[in-house]
């Protein structure tokens, strides 16, 4: 393969030395058409890709769009002026279509899920770029009195097939998927075409008529165009070209928000150019172009605050959450102690804070290591929760160290619920508790250091079991019921 993408170098490069407006220049131009698509056809058939569909209309594309090199060349042979349109325009054509539907069924692949976002952002630039196509391009020649009706749509086509192609190559270079060498060889083929394609409508826009070496610059943008197709085709990645990659997760890089902007800028940018010129023609269109882009930039602003909605709650989640175990951190514990003491103390109920500590759990470590330790913090934390009451809430304070918060339990009952946990925990491992009623009035400061001190009792008695701290009283006895 690498001695068709010297041949296709060549081929290009060749060209410009070719005599200007020649017959020679007109072989060349369709022996290079013709040998891109023999290079595409080769490609498929010895690259065998996913989505041969998808090369076989590039292929048809190019050789289409080549022929018709042919065909006005024989109609300019045989009839001195062969007229517009002619045959030659319907094989100029055939490459829309055919390169159309083509990049169609390839985006369709390349994009494994809807990717709203990239969908709504081309539709942006492509409405900002088909609102310039629209009233430098397709009015003019939809008012060209000179031609018939046929001729209308036929120099209509042009432009809307540019408009189309141009939607599928924004959309395609924006969109998820494999971005090889392939890739970037097939996004150039569609630049090089609409880039001819445009530089056609300036020339003809300011009323040019380009010269023959003029005319053969812009012929190369064709000629680039056919063998960077052939080239894409000969290059190993095109196999990979449908693979899907997740979507861009509707960021906007810094290239595609100035793009945006500049599409978003078309409409007023135009009634200016023409309030400038004291010749507003377009205003319906332009009105209706600015409608457009308001509505895609405020849906672009929807999703991206909903986007970020999302992201500000799976923050918020993975900020209370521990990560080894699933339950809630100490941040957490932090907000949900005062938040309880404060329901408790309007509600009545009683309420019991305990703090757990696995026993010699750096021998556990030490013997099994410390990933089979966090598997047993992780199995623990799940055996314990299986303990507890709905209304129960069971975080991690740290390390080996649990928290557990019994809202309505006595006393008697909490220590009942605590000692089910003790049993409860895996391989074989205990813990020592210390567990504190809050006396109605203290602080969760003051609760948490009473069941903490309690714990250290626990430890320093012997361990694997419960103790209480020793009520404080006369504060409750103060509260207002
Ligand atoms: P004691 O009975 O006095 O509580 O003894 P201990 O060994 O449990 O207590 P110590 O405070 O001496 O050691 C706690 C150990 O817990 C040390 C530390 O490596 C281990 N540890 C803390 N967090 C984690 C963790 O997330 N994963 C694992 N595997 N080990 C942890
Ligand atoms: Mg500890
Ligand atoms: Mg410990």
């Amino acid at each position: 393969m690498r001695f068709h993408l010297v041949v296709a170098a060549i081929a290009s490069a060749g060209f410009l030395l070719v005599p200007d407006g020649g017959t020679l220049q007109v072989i060349w131009q369709v022996a290079c058409g013709w040998f891109a698509a023999g290079m595409v056809v080769a490609g498929i058939r010895q690259r065998r890709p996913e989505m041969p569909a998808t090369w076989w209309l590039f292929a048809l594309g190019v050789f289409g769009n080549a022929s018709g090199i042919v065909v006005e060349w024989v109609l300019t042979r045989l009839d001195t002026e062969p007229g517009f349109p002619s045959w030659a325009d319907a094989a100029y054509l055939s490459l829309y279509p055919a390169v159309a539907i083509g990049l169609v069924l390839l985006i369709r692949r390349r994009t494994a899920h809807r990717d709203w976002s990239s969908l709504v952002d081309a539709t942006t630039l492509t409405t900002g770029m088909g609102l310039l196509a629209w009233v430098f391009m397709v009015k003019p020649a939809a008012a060209d009195p000179s031609i018939g009706l046929l001729g209308h749509i036929v120099s209509v086509a042009y432009p809307v097939g540019d408009i189309v192609l141009l939607a599928m190559t924004v959309r395609l270079m924006i969109s998820g998927g494999a971005r090889n060498v392939a890739f970037r060889l097939v996004c150039a083929a569609l630049v090089a075409f609409l880039a001819g394609d445009g530089a056609w409508a300036v020339v003809n826009q300011m009323g040019w008529s380009p010269g023959p070496t003029a005319h053969k610059l812009l012929a190369e943008a064709f000629l680039a165009g056919y063998l960077l197709f052939g080239a894409a085709a000969a290059h190993p990645g095109m196999r990979s070209l449908t693979r899907a990659v997740e979507p861009r997760s509707g960021r906007i890089s810094r290239p595609l928000l100035l793009a945006l902007t500049a599409a978003s800028l078309v409409g007023p940018g135009l009634l200016i150019l023409q309030a400038a010129r004291h010749r507003v023609t377009d205003v319906l269109s332009i009105a209706l172009g600015c409608v457009a882009l308001f509505l895609l930039v405020v849906t672009r602003m929807a999703q991206l605050i909903k986007q970020l909605d999302v992201q500000t709650e799976k923050v918020r989640e993975l900020a209370v959450t521990d990560e080894l175990t699933g339950l809630p951190n100490r941040r957490a514990w932090n907000t949900e102690l005062p938040r309880t003491i404060e329901r408790v103390r309007r509600t009545g109920d009683p309420l019991v804070v305990a703090i757990l500590d696995i026993d010699h759990f750096k021998h556990f470590n030490d013997a099994y290591g410390h990933p089979a330790g966090d598997r047993l913090l992780k199995e623990a934390a799940a055996a314990w929760q299986d303990q507890l009451r709905t209304a129960d809430h069971l975080a991690r304070y740290g390390g080996e160290e649990f928290v557990v918060l019994l809202p309505g339990a006595t006393a008697a009952q909490a220590r009942e619920i605590v000692d089910r946990m003790r049993l409860a925990t895996p391989l074989g491992q205990t813990f020592s508790a210390g567990i504190a009623v809050w006396n109605g009035g203290e602080t969760s400061d003051a609760l948490t250091d009473r069941a903490d001190k309690a714990l250290y009792e626990a430890k320093n008695s012997g361990r694997n079991r419960i103790v209480e701290a020793a009520p404080v009283d006369g504060l409750a006895l103060q509260r207002l019921t």
